[in-house]
């Protein structure tokens, strides 16, 4: 695995609330969401106890979504009592939990035992359950009009805190008789800044002895980090990729996007045909419709003549408003006027529908209240100069 594809070194970060931690000292304790199957039988037999029980526990973890070590019952007592003084195994702290007026969103905003805080999305349509994951407690890419960019970077999430956020939601479906179907990475942070935890994550939530969502169900949203891109196609996996574009040109999207500066367009559309050849996929782009500004028809022209011909599709989302960002989202007539321009160039698209953003949970809006107040230090950012 390589490791993050950025050579700007990225300071982490406490919230000052750090020292009362989230979930009573659990941090100094292994996580058992952080360990493979292999590191759960080493740590059982470490206990001294039978590799079986590794597989047990690994059930409880992935197939039970089990919230406390009392609910192992095929354990004894006296394991069960051992385990809860050697590792934890809910690490994530529900602080907040927020309903969409309309019940489909529901946000839950999680301390973690270090104190920093993170939030996740369930979103319920007639058929899909998905789920929308952090990977990154803040985000050092800075876009100008995403809440999380705004707050800066404090640390990158640890698998287990990745993968402890499905199975929190898996447990609230599952008590509802639903299931969880669908994964998107857009949650807070930068999945592939976060490169190695992310895909093991993936690995973990894929796992035909656990969760076992099938990997085309998942979607890893990236803000373009080129090398990672290249590295991520080389891997030749099923899970698909959607890339946050913005804008068609260097000047536009370097305004919106400050990783532009690092990566220009011809550089990042070079990765992702790269990813088309290498994996046969199609590649979702990205587009927060912002009125006014990457919403005219010369982007929709320089957008459709990028595209044109590409195995892809766009996503369109009018954009969601953050405090940080004066902008505001196009018009419904704009919007139809950018898709005619870009079905000209024969580029499908979508207009997303936007969810839960009466509570603050749309796409890029991740930072609650909450976290901004418990964050009166300033995350860090990467200068792509
Ligand atoms: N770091 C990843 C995931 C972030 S959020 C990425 O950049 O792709 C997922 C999507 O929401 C991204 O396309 C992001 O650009 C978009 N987004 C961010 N802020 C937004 C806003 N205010 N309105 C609409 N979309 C936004």
């Amino acid at each position: 695995m390589q490791p993050i594809p950025l050579d700007t070194k990225i300071e982490q970060r406490q919230p000052p609330s750090s020292a009362e931690g989230g979930a009573g000292g659990a941090g100094t304790l292994p996580n058992l969401y952080d360990f493979t199957l292999e590191e759960l039988t080493d740590f059982i037999k470490q206990l001294g106890q039978p590799t079986y029980r590794a597989k047990q526990i690994w059930e409880w973890l992935y197939i039970n979504f089990a919230q406390s070590f009392d609910e192992m019952t095929n354990l004894s007592k006296s394991l069960r009592e051992t385990l809860k003084r050697s590792a934890t195994l809910s690490t994530l702290t529900p602080v907040v939990t927020q309903h969409s007026s309309d019940e489909q969103t529901v946000k839950k905003l999680f301390q973690l035992p270090d104190g920093q805080l993170i939030e996740t999305v369930l979103m319920g349509y007639e058929k899909r359950q998905t789920v929308c994951i952090s990977t990154q407690a803040g985000c050092a890419m800075n876009c100008v009009f995403c809440a999380t960019g705004q707050m800066g970077f404090y640390r990158n999430l640890t698998v287990g805190e990745i993968v402890a956020q499905v199975t929190h939601f898996c447990r609230e479906l599952s008590d509802e008789d639903k299931r969880l179907t669908n994964i998107v990475m857009m949650g807070m942070g930068e999945p592939l800044h976060n490169y190695a935890n992310t895909i093991a994550a993936l690995d973990r939530i894929t796992a035909e002895n656990g969760i076992n969502l099938g990997a085309r169900k998942i979607t890893i949203s990236t803000v373009g980090l080129v090398p990672a891109i290249r590295n991520y196609a080389d891997e030749q996996r099923q899970t698909p990729l959607a890339i946050s574009l913005h804008a068609a040109t260097d000047e536009e999207r370097g305004k919106l996007l400050p990783i532009n500066r690092r990566w220009k367009i011809a550089d990042l559309m070079a990765a992702c045909h790269y990813y088309i050849e290498q994996t046969g996929r199609r590649l979702t782009f990205e587009w927060a419709l912002i009125n006014g500004e990457n919403d005219t028809i010369e982007q929709a022209t320089a957008l459709g003549a990028l595209l044109e011909g590409m195995l892809c599709h766009v996503n369109l989302i009018p954009l969601n408003p953050t405090g940080g960002f004066d902008g505001g989202p196009s018009s419904r007539e704009r919007v139809d006027d950018f898709q005619a321009t870009l079905s000209e160039y024969g580029v499908s698209s979508t207009v997303r529908v936007r969810r839960g953003i009466d509570i603050q949970a749309g796409c890029g809006q991740l930072r609650d209240r909450a976290i901004a107040e418990a964050y009166q230090v300033k995350g860090s950012k990467i200068d792509f100069g």
